[in-house]
């Protein structure tokens, strides 16, 4: 099911319980049932799933409410409220870089999450609000990727460098760092390899990497049509390097909505933006209330 179908489920059983004569327990309950079957046959995990019926059961007690209650209104607003709570884990902010001041953020996930074409969109988005931001390729692992970075950074006329010789990412990154550094960029952005699983070496590779660049921010990027694997890879990732903020990639039209859904809730970390396609210019702000109220359209 894709995320339009999911949205398009849960708005219909909201409609269907606007629409009764009156609203009881059982009129809630089958809007309930309704919702959770979505998110369920959608790939939405169980335990997300389950928390969201007991919340809203308890924001929504008929014995509670005292006549005169928009009973409509309540429960429509409480399952709004708790599909937002599900996309804002509500941690700390991320680190924000400064203008003026020169930040370091370093990019992390695995091979195909869509790491290279984000730091592009990424260093896109600041240029075209007046930063200096810069391309470092420290993905020595997977061939082309240098000649993709390149490629990505020579269109939007962001600065980058790599090597074609040097086979040592950290040597890389760190001369990396220090050339923008001395350049006056005030927003270095890494690249860094994702291999094809999460083995240690990669984990290994990472550590190294952040201490040789000390970087002010890691976002970790996640492909958001994966589904339930999403969990294990934040988890993974999360454990083995302070990730400070979250990007999820390929949430377009054809993105499975309960893998998408479940991949924000599971990063337990701010989701900055969203990727929506393979273009530069296919890249939201992410904000859990704009994104329900599209779902639901
Ligand atoms: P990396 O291995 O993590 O660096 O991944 P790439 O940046 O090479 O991306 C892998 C593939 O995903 C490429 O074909 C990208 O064009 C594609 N891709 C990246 N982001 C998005 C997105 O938001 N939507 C879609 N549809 N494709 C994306």
């Amino acid at each position: 099911m894709v995320l339009a179908q999911l949205g398009g489920r849960i708005s219909g059983a909201i409609r269907q319980m606007s629409n009764a004569t009156v609203i009881d327990k059982k009129v809630l309950n089958d809007c309930l049932n309704e919702i959770t079957h979505a998110l369920l046959q959608a790939d939405v995990q169980f335990s997300i799933v389950s928390d969201l019926h007991t919340n809203i059961k308890r924001i929504v007690d008929f014995d509670a409410l005292a006549a005169g209650h928009d009973k409509r209104k309540i429960i429509s607003k409480a399952i709004f409220n708790e599909l937002c709570r599900i996309l804002n884990p509500g941690k700390k902010p991320p680190f924000t870089p400064k203008r003026g001041k020169t930040s370091v953020v370093m990019f992390v996930g695995l091979q195909g999450s869509g790491k290279t074409t984000t730091c592009a969109k990424y260093a896109h988005f600041h240029r075209s609000k007046g930063w200096k931001p810069a391309l470092v390729c420290a993905d020595t692992f997977r061939a082309g990727a240098f000649d993709q970075l390149k490629q990505n950074a020579v269109k939007a006329k962001i600065p980058f460098c790599g090597s074609y010789t040097e086979s040592d990412p950290v040597t890389i990154a760190a001369q990396g760092v220090e050339r923008f550094k001395k350049e006056n960029s005030d927003l270095i952005i890494v690249d860094t390899s994702g291999r094809h699983r999460q083995e240690a070496a990669l984990f290994e590779e990472m550590r190294q990497l952040a201490e040789a660049t000390k970087p002010d921010l890691v976002v970790f990027v996640m492909d958001g049509s994966i589904g339930q694997a999403a969990f294990d890879q934040a988890e993974a990732f999360k454990q083995s390097i302070d990730v400070g903020a979250v990007i999820v990639t390929k949430l377009d039209g054809h993105a499975k909505g309960g893998g998408a859904l479940s991949a924000v809730a599971a990063t337990k970390s701010p989701v900055l933006f969203i990727g929506t396609g393979e273009h530069v210019h296919e890249f939201q702000v992410f904000d859990a209330e704009p994104f329900v109220k599209r779902l639901l359209g």
